[in-house]
C-alpha cells in the first residue's frame, strides 16, 4: 500500500501537481488506520481521568476524623457512563477492608436486586455519601456528612447520570437536605441539581426486615419506569 502510494504521489508531481487528490481507496486506507477519536471516547477519557484525580483528592482528605481509621479509601464503583447513579450511606467492615461499595451482606443483597430487575451492577455507579468507614459502622456525624459530600457532588458532576437513585433516608437527607419518613419520600421524584432522584429503602434495612422486600421491588420498578421515561424524553425534546 505505500509503495502505491509512492508511486502515485511521484506520478501526480511528475504530472505538475501541487495539489494531490488522494484515491478514494487510499482515504479509506488512512482513515481506517487513523480512526478519529469519537467523541463518546473522549468523553470516557476525559470522565475517568477526572474521577481518578478525584479518588487521589480523596485519598489525601483529612477534612474529618474518619481517615484516621480507614483501611481503603471506599470511592465508588461501576461505570462512569451510567445512566444510575446509587447512593448508600458509608461503608462498612468489608468495604472498608477491599475499597469497593456494597460487598457484604446489604451488598450481596443489592447484587441480588439488580439481577432481578436486569441490571448489571458493572453497568450501574454505586457510592455512598461518605468515602471512608465511621468505626464500629455507627451513624454518621452530620460535620462528616457536610465534610465529604463535595466528592459525591463532583462524582455525579462527572458521571452525569440520568437518574440518581438513593438507598435509605441518610442518603436522601444529605442530598435533598430534607427531613421526611422513607414513607414520605418513596414514590415521588425529586430533583437534584437538575437530575431526578428517587428513593428506596437501603439493602441492610430488608434485611433486618423481610417485609420491605415488596415495597423495594416496587421502587426499582418505578426507577427503570422513571428511567424509560426520561429516555423517551430525551430522544424526543
Ligand atoms: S470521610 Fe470523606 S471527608 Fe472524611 S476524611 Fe474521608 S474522604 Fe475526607
Amino acid at each position: 500500500m505505500i509503495d502505491q502510494l509512492s508511486e502515485y504521489f511521484r506520478f501526480m508531481r511528475d504530472m505538475g501537481e501541487l495539489e494531490i487528490p488522494l484515491p478514494v481507496e487510499q482515504i479509506q486506507f488512512f482513515k481506517k488506520a487513523h480512526p478519529p477519536h469519537s467523541n463518546k471516547e473522549n468523553d470516557s477519557k476525559s470522565k475517568s481521568e477526572s474521577i481518578e484525580q478525584l479518588i487521589e483528592d480523596a485519598r489525601n482528605c483529612k477534612k474529618c476524623e474518619l481517615y484516621k481509621t480507614r483501611n481503603k479509601l471506599v470511592f465508588g464503583c461501576g461505570s462512569l457512563d451510567s445512566e444510575i447513579i446509587f447512593i448508600g450511606e458509608a461503608p462498612g467492615r468489608q468495604e472498608d477492608l477491599t475499597g469497593i461499595p456494597f460487598i457484604g451482606q446489604a451488598g450481596k443483597l443489592l447484587d441480588k436486586i439488580l439481577e432481578a430487575v436486569k441490571l448489571q451492577r458493572e453497568n450501574v455507579y454505586i457510592a455512598n455519601i461518605l468515602k471512608d468507614r465511621p468505626p464500629n459502622n455507627r451513624d454518621p456525624k452530620i460535620e462528616e456528612e457536610h465534610a465529604c459530600l463535595p466528592f459525591l457532588i463532583k462524582q455525579i458532576q462527572i458521571i452525569r447520570p440520568k437518574i440518581i437513585c438513593c438507598l435509605g433516608r441518610v442518603s436522601a437527607k444529605a442530598l435533598l437536605k430534607i427531613n421526611y419518613s422513607m414513607k414520605e419520600m418513596r414514590g415521588k421524584i425529586y430533583s437534584y441539581q437538575g437530575i431526578p432522584l428517587i428513593v428506596t429503602y437501603h439493602p441492610a434495612a430488608l434485611l433486618r426486615n423481610a417485609k420491605l422486600k415488596r415495597p423495594t421491588w416496587d421502587d426499582f420498578q418505578f426507577l427503570l419506569r422513571t428511567l424509560d421515561e426520561i429516555r423517551c424524553k430525551n430522544n424526543n425534546p
